[in-house]
């Protein structure tokens, strides 16, 4: 094994994905000298199997829709059809072009990218093992651990079947299948569903809690299930896969335990979404004392993001908090304004969720759910968009915006969209229960006319009771 010598830094950032990447920009942004580890592309889960390459396909997705109800716009669309390939190449350039995108600002800023697998020797000591022999020693005065995270794979018999996929396989894979069931009903597996079912692949979906996106409100779970059904995503829940087994026509069959009965289902291929796991592993954390959180799985952190060992920190999916690309990235900008001495920290109050699922879905603060819990006085303005001029003209009749406010204040402490743009209209909301804005406020503000926005408006409006178009 050849050494590369030493590098001094002042930060070493072990993974380049939405929490790493962003870091190292950030610190060097603010005079650090800064060394970025990664053992694969720059961009992590995120960027190379995740949030742009699922978008890239739902993007597909909908101009199929689109296509398919062409008549209904007055338009006329003959011989269409889906090229998986095609869709899949598409996706390929799109992530290409924003890894290219990355590497071209980590080199701006002056970053410096190793690339290999990284392992902590001791508190200020990385070694970066390229993997062809090469290893690299890196001093620094401050380590940011941004490692991500994998799927979890399901300890049933059969989960090792060529017709199993991940998440990571399924945005490769450029067949389509006739027919798929996906294990889990969270927001990976739903937006699956979603892109398969538009495709015209019969899904079936097995969630194992009582309901679907288990961490919406009833009110806009039933929307998505109803919606889910419409599409012919056929829903099991409160169901338990048991076993998955090769079959003669070279598909599979999955067996499961449904409403107390054993069922089973014949499909080409089974998608498994049950979740991601921190990736701790060839860290050695053992070794230099850090510490993992309660649940024993991510690695615990302050509000600082800083481990049990001041000068390490970690940020990201590893910490096991909530595992969103836009999180990762805020902890990643918190951890470094604190190594550089600014006194930052992390608010969770105000993480916007976005669901692309078909509506979209978002929300952002708490839900009703969760006021009710926390026996706060609330009330609650809703505004659908069936009464939304811009939303008909969409084609769409469905969905809504729900506004949560502390009654005593007026204050915006939570919202839910489900419908068309939810996922860029839970900005202004988000922008709301950051800055304690009213829902008084909202009102008072002029929504330009015809848009979406204006169901925000509304449904603020709403929350006094005091809707125009409802
Ligand atoms: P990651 O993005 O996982 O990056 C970690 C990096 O560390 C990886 O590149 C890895 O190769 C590298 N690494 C690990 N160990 C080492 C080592 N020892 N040495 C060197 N390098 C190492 N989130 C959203 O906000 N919106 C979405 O729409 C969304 N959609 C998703 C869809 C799917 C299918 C999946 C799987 C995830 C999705 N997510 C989404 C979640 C999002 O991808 C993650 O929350 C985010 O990527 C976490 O960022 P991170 O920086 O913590 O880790």
């Amino acid at each position: 094994m050849e050494s590369a010598g030493v590098i001094n830094s002042d930060i070493t950032i072990i993974g380049a994905g939405p929490g790493g990447y962003v870091a190292a920009i950030q610190g060097a942004k603010l005079g650090a000298k800064v060394v970025l580890i990664e053992k694969d592309k720059v961009g992590g889960t995120c960027l190379n199997r995740g949030c742009i390459p699922t978008k890239a396909l739902v993007r597909s997705a909908e101009v199929y829709e689109s296509l398919k109800n062409a008549k209904d716009f007055g338009c006329i669309a003959q011989d269409v059809g889906v090229d998986m390939a095609a869709v899949i190449d598409r996706k390929d350039q799109i992530v290409g072009q924003l890894v290219r995108g990355i590497e071209h600002l980590l080199k701006k800023n002056q970053v410096t990218l190793l690339t290999g697998t990284a392992q902590l020797q001791d508190a200020h000591t990385v070694i970066v093992d390229d993997g062809g022999g090469t290893k690299t020693t890196v001093q620094s005065k401050n380590i940011i651990i941004a490692t991500g995270s994998n799927p979890i794979r399901l300890p049933i018999p059969g989960s090792d079947l060529p017709q199993v996929m991940d998440s990571t396989e399924a945005l490769e894979t450029k067949e389509l299948p006739k027919s798929l069931a996906i294990i889990g009903g969270g927001i990976i597996g739903m937006e699956f569903a979603f892109i398969y079912a538009s495709f015209g692949v019969e899904v079936s979906v097995i969630e194992f809690l009582d309901d679907i996106l288990s961490m919406l409100d009833t009110d806009l779970r039933r929307q998505i299930a109803l919606s889910a059904r419409r599409a012919g995503i056929k829903l099991y829940t409160g169901a338990r896969a048991e076993a998955i087994e090769e079959a003669e026509d070279g598909g599979c069959v999955l067996s499961f335990t449904h409403k107390g009965e054993v069922k089973s289902l014949s499909v080409d291929r089974v998608l498994v979404a049950v979740g991601r796991r921190p990736n701790l592993g060839g860290l050695e954390l053992k070794r230099i004392g850090i510490e993992l959180n309660d649940s024993r799985r991510g690695i615990k952190v302050n509000n600082r993001m800083q481990t049990n060992i001041p000068h390490i920190y970690a940020v990201g999916d590893v910490t096991d908090r909530i595992q969103l690309a836009h999180v990762a990235s805020q902890q990643g900008i918190v951890a470094v304004e604190n190594i550089v001495g600014n006194d930052v920290v992390m608010d969770y109050s105000a993480v916007p969720n976005a669901l692309f699922t078909q509506p979209e879905i978002a929300t952002v603060g708490l839900s009703e759910a969760e006021a009710k819990a926390q026996g706060i006085d609330y009330q609650v303005g809703t505004f659908p968009f069936a009464a939304n001029g811009k939303a008909l003209t969409y084609g769409t009749n469905r969905g809504m915006v729900k506004v949560i406010t502390e009654k005593s204040s007026g204050k915006i402490i939570g919202a839910g969209i489900i419908g068309p743009q939810a996922t860029e209209l839970i900005a202004e909301l988000t922008l709301a229960v950051k800055q304690g804005l009213t829902a008084a406020d909202i009102a008072a503000t002029i929504h330009a006319h015809p848009t979406v926005a204006e169901a925000v408006h509304e449904a603020s409006l709403a929350t006094k009771g005091l809707a125009i178009h409802i």
